[in-house]
């Protein structure tokens, strides 16, 4: 059917990397003396250079006269075509996320990919095909141990396997929400759903927030499919390496796949079923080039390709429960932690009880070192939490008021005592700690606030004897580095690890039995009104590190300790009862009444400029063209005036935002589409505007 699909001959519609603005934006006509199937890899020339491209489904829309067309450079032959479903993925995700389908087509290739000649992919095809055999013979150390499934996992996965049954059928399965805390089982649900869809013949998808905090779950995979070709692909990966991995994938030999947020665009001619773990993450969304959810996307494929997608999350993202609410995705629900293992206690531990002692601000309050001795004292593990990696957030001279900002940015510089450095986290700007005050020569500047790095200091100090370390950014930049300190935590030589977000995310510590946050207010007053749902979803994930091993008899009841101002706050209510339902219905209510999404579609424009008036300008000239626009004023579209962003300069560059609201998702994309080419042309009269950006379902506002 490939082939009888091809153009035979004559002309032929290619996509290229045609730049975004460039007013290119669809698939280019070519030349071609030999048929061509639809979505063959191929050279051809543009301008003065010669690039990879795809020939693109489709009739061609452009009336350029075939003489004037080029001809195609050559063909990569060996390489199957890539799907017709797969040029159909990627054309839905330039289109919603207003990108060229040329540039998104050949940003998710690997790279290598499209610098090959036919005889060097050749090559790597034969390398492909023996790693295949070669991971076929793998063979289990021992038979894996398969649990007998509770009652609620067998109810997941007998609706599971219907839906998999029907995979192809007429009509796409819905969407499965599995909703369940942190123990509930979820995995092993992802593990038989795709043992039976491995069983069927078919690839398995499985996305994962970060695939460097997750090693376990690889090893899970790998432990139970012994006999399985299993890649991974994401961007820790060496070229090399990416590019085996996708042809493995792309040429059917690989049948399990698991990945972080780029592999949803992973070519499999065989999909069966799509996994998305922890759904409601914010890595899924990409930050930059084309912002795409790869949650969204990895719903949008499994319909196009008729297959069950499998969200799975203990906090789900507020659309994803909406929708569930609304009856558009299938709720699951794993109610309790297997083996019976309670959830911690939760402590709301009220900082306004603590005796007043001027200008000081502890972290480590005497009730919080307390407890940490007491698990200490019974050899187990505690696990102390706080967002902000460094020493101390910004030095301060006493004097003058002097603060250690970014001469480039409007942030402040971050002290870091290893190698006493303030570094701005915005731009990278580094430089030596003064030993004054650069203002008024005061010898004595001290630091503000704290960081990981101060307080796994102070904790030394306060517990001498304990053995401690710290998970971040700072202490994991090497490979191997993270993994060799997780190790260590399960290898039992840690008793306190201190850490950022980082520690929280999915490892499966089993002697952890407290679990502090120590300062995570700031979150509640934020600007963004997302921020109050990533708590929500931080915390519970924190909380589900501790007593995850019923069987422990060393620990004691696990503890989540949380250190607040405002303990009556809601959203430390419904943590305190690990209400994630009340905490997203009383969200919910929020969001309906303020007009915000899931009940209203958004899309952000950014501009940014060395003198901010510039960007604003090209933003308020923006908002008039659009506002202009029957779509916008009959859809009651609201655009907001351009703001600037919460760190406004980075890098000496000023960055504006404008938020536009709609209440129909089409609409919204209808008034994009048209609006898109007018910005292309204004950025051309707003002179020293350096660029622009448009962001779909923005995630931070
Ligand atoms: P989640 O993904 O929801 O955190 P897991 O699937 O990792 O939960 O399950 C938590 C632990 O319980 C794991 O060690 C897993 O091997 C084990 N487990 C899962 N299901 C069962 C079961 N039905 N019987 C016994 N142990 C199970
Ligand atoms: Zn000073
Ligand atoms: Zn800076």
């Amino acid at each position: 059917s490939e082939l009888q699909a091809s153009a035979s001959g004559g002309r032929v519609r290619v996509a290229v990397d045609t730049p975004q603005h460039s007013g290119l934006t669809g698939p280019l006509d070519y030349l071609s003396e030999q048929a061509l199937a639809p979505g063959s890899l191929i050279r051809v020339p543009l301008g003065k250079r010669e690039l990879m491209g795809i020939v693109w489904p489709g009739e061609s829309d452009q009336a350029t006269a075939a003489e004037l067309l080029r001809p195609i450079l050559g063909v990569l032959e060996g390489l199957p075509p890539l799907s017709a479903r797969w040029c159909e993925l990627i054309e839905f995700a330039a289109g919603y996320y207003q990108r060229s389908v040329g540039e998104l087509a050949l940003s998710v290739l690997p790279p290598q990919l499209r610098e090959l000649d036919g005889t060097q992919l050749q090559l790597r095809l034969k390398r492909v095909a023996k790693w295949a055999a070669e991971q076929a013979a793998r063979t289990p150390d021992a038979a894996p141990v398969l649990p007998t499934l509770s009652a609620a996992q067998t109810e997941a996965l007998a609706r599971l396997d219907g839906l998999l049954r029907q995979a192809g059928a007429e009509a796409a399965p819905p969407p499965l929400l599995l909703y369940g805390v942190t123990g509930s089982g979820k995995t092993e649900v992802y593990l038989r759903a795709a043992e039976h869809a491995l069983a069927q013949g078919r690839q398995v998808l499985v996305l994962v927030p970060e695939i460097n905090l997750t090693p376990q779950l690889e090893a899970r995979f790998a432990e139970r499919f012994a006999g399985v070709a299993t890649v991974s692909l994401h961007s820790a990966l060496t070229p090399a390496q990416r590019l085996r991995n996708w042809l493995a994938a792309h040429l059917g030999q690989a049948r399990l796949v698991l990945g972080t947020r780029l592999a949803v665009f992973a070519s499999l001619p065989q999909l069966g079923l799509v996994v998305v773990d922890e759904e409601h993450d914010p890595s899924y969304k990409q930050q930059d080039g084309a912002r795409y959810s790869a949650r969204d996307l990895a719903v949008y494929r499994a319909r196009l390709e008729k297959v069950p997608v499998i969200l799975g999350s203990a906090t789900p993202s507020l659309e994803s429960w909406h929708n569930a609410n609304e009856g558009r995705y299938q709720r699951l629900a794993l109610p309790a932690r297997i083996g019976g293992a309670a959830l911690p206690r939760v402590r709301l531990f009220d900082m306004k009880t603590l005796p007043v002692k001027k200008g000081v601000m502890t972290a480590l309050t005497a009730p919080l070192l307390q407890a940490l001795r007491e698990r200490l004292a019974r050899g187990e593990q505690s696990l102390v939490f706080l967002n902000r990696r460094g020493y101390a957030p910004v030095l301060h001279c006493g004097e003058c008021q002097w603060k250690s900002d970014c001469p480039h940015c409007s942030a402040w510089r971050v002290f870091h005592k290893a190698d006493r450095t303030l570094r701005c986290h915005h731009c990278g700007f580094s430089e030596r700690v003064p030993s004054a005050c650069p203002t008024c020569g005061n010898l004595d500047i001290a630091p503000l606030g704290r960081g990981t790095e101060r307080l796994e200091e102070q904790l030394a100090e306060a517990l001498p004897g304990a053995r401690i370390a710290r998970i971040d950014a700072d202490t994991t930049k090497l490979k191997g580095e993270l993994e060799a300190q997780l190790g260590a935590v399960h290898a039992g030589e840690v008793d306190i690890l201190v850490g950022t977000q980082m520690i929280t995310k999915g490892h499966d510590f089993r002697r952890i039995g407290f679990v502090a946050a120590v300062n995570p207010d700031g979150a509640l007053f934020s600007s963004d009104f997302r921020a109050p749902e990533r708590l929500f979803a931080l915390l519970m994930q924190a909380a589900g590190r501790a007593g995850r091993d019923a069987e422990a008899a060393t620990l004691g009841p696990s503890e989540m300790w949380v250190q607040t101002w405002h303990p009556e706050h809601a959203l430390y209510q419904a943590l305190a009862r690990h209400d994630f339902e009340a905490f997203a219905k009383n969200q919910l209510a929020e969001r309906a009444g303020a007009g915000l999404p899931p009940y209203s579609h958004l899309a952000l424009l950014r501009a940014e400029a060395r003198d901010a008036a510039v960007a604003k300008a090209f933003l308020d000239a923006a908002a008039a063209w659009a506002e202009a626009q029957p779509e916008a004023q009959q859809q009651q579209m609201l655009i907001y005036p351009p703001v600037p962003m919460s760190i406004a300069r980075v890098a000496n560059v000023e960055r504006v935002q404008m938020l536009v609201e709609a209440g129909s998702r089409a609409a919204l994309q209808r008034l994009l589409r048209l609006w898109l080419p007018e910005l292309g042309a204004l950025k051309r009269e707003h002179k020293g505007l350096m660029r622009w950006a448009v962001d779909v379902d923005p995630l931070a506002i």
